[in-house]
């Protein structure tokens, strides 16, 4: 049972008070009952009002220990503020949207508190797509309008796989920077983002060669010197990527770094993969969640690390 807010006053009537973030978080947490970190033992008993004792190993945890609120000096209730006003913005968040919202003074913490939540919007071990998906590639970076600043007199590549619903319907999504159009790049973000099985699409470029020896059916679309422009070929992926940019344009004014893309890029993915949702506080719900779950793999590592030179040559 998501156990949620349905409205800004609701979350603001359940969560003036750390003691009742605290309660909340520990649900999400711990769904069935605290557990040790360390020794997985079920039983503790509170120390003060925040820690817990292991009744085994003698370890003493609080809820936000090792989550992204660890050491925060922020009230707790002023996060969930932050983010209810993250997941209930259709199109996202800016940092001078949240800086104005929370009345914060500096911009940079405003900042630095999305790429926080960002960072929770990714879950650790989520599943993969599956079924049919497209996926093909986009740049993003020099010659797209409205583009500025002085990162962006090169281009990045950007990977996009898509899950296809029906005749041309889209389901869930996934994405993120490649350092190059090569098979080692696109081949790698396949396996982590496809269930190895499901059918895949792309286009004949050389560098989806592995993918039926990956395990995937692996279909191509050829353009053969027809006039149709690629959108035609791979629907979807261009469709999605069209949003991307418009969001990237639109709610960020396109001042968005290659260093921090793949974060935005998650939270684009985190926003479309629920697109459906009839209650913004299921997202409230979800990143919450996320945001409390411990990773014992460093986020680095998740995503396969940054692209080393995004803004170097690129092969295709
Ligand atoms: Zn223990």
């Amino acid at each position: 049972m998501e156990d949620y807010p349905r409205t800004l006053a609701d979350l603001e009537t359940r969560f003036s008070s750390d003691a009742a973030c605290r309660a909340y978080l520990h649900q999400l947490r711990w769904p069935d009952g605290f557990r040790c970190p360390k020794c997985e033992h079920r039983k503790a008993w509170p120390v003060g009002p925040r820690l817990w004792q292991c009744a085994a190993c003698g370890r003493q945890t609080s809820v936000t220990a090792g989550t992204i609120f660890q050491d925060t000096r922020t009230p707790l209730a002023t996060w969930f503020r932050a983010i209810w006003w993250v997941t209930s913005q259709k199109t996202g968040a800016s940092a001078a949207g949240l800086q104005q919202v929370l009345g914060f003074g500096r911009y940079q913490t405003a900042w630095a508190w999305l790429h926080k939540l960002r960072r929770a919007m990714v879950r650790p071990g989520r599943d993969r797509l599956t079924g049919h998906v497209e996926i093909d590639e986009t740049y993003w970076g020099a010659g797209e309008d409205g583009v500025r600043g002085r990162k962006l007199v090169n281009r990045t590549l950007i990977a996009i796989a898509v899950e296809s619903v029906g005749a041309r319907g889209l389901g869930r999504i996934r994405m993120r920077q490649i350092p190059n159009a090569s098979a080692n790049s696109l081949q790698a973000f396949i396996d982590d983002a496809v269930e190895p099985g499901s059918v895949v699409t792309t286009d004949g470029w050389t560098g989806y060669d592995r993918v039926s020896k990956r395990g995937y059916e692996h279909r191509v679309t050829w353009l053969e010197g027809d006039p149709q422009s690629p959108a035609a070929l791979l629907p979807r992926v261009h469709r999605v990527a069209a949003l991307l940019k418009r969001w990237l344009l639109g709610t960020h004014q396109g001042a968005v770094s290659f260093e921090h893309l793949d974060y935005y890029l998650d939270e684009f993915t985190f926003r479309f993969n629920r697109r459906t949702s009839r209650h913004r506080g299921k997202l409230f719900y979800r990143l919450v969640q996320q945001a409390v779950a411990i990773d014992p793999v460093p986020y680095k590592d998740l995503v396969g690390g940054k692209p080393q030179d995004v803004g170097g040559t690129l092969v295709k």
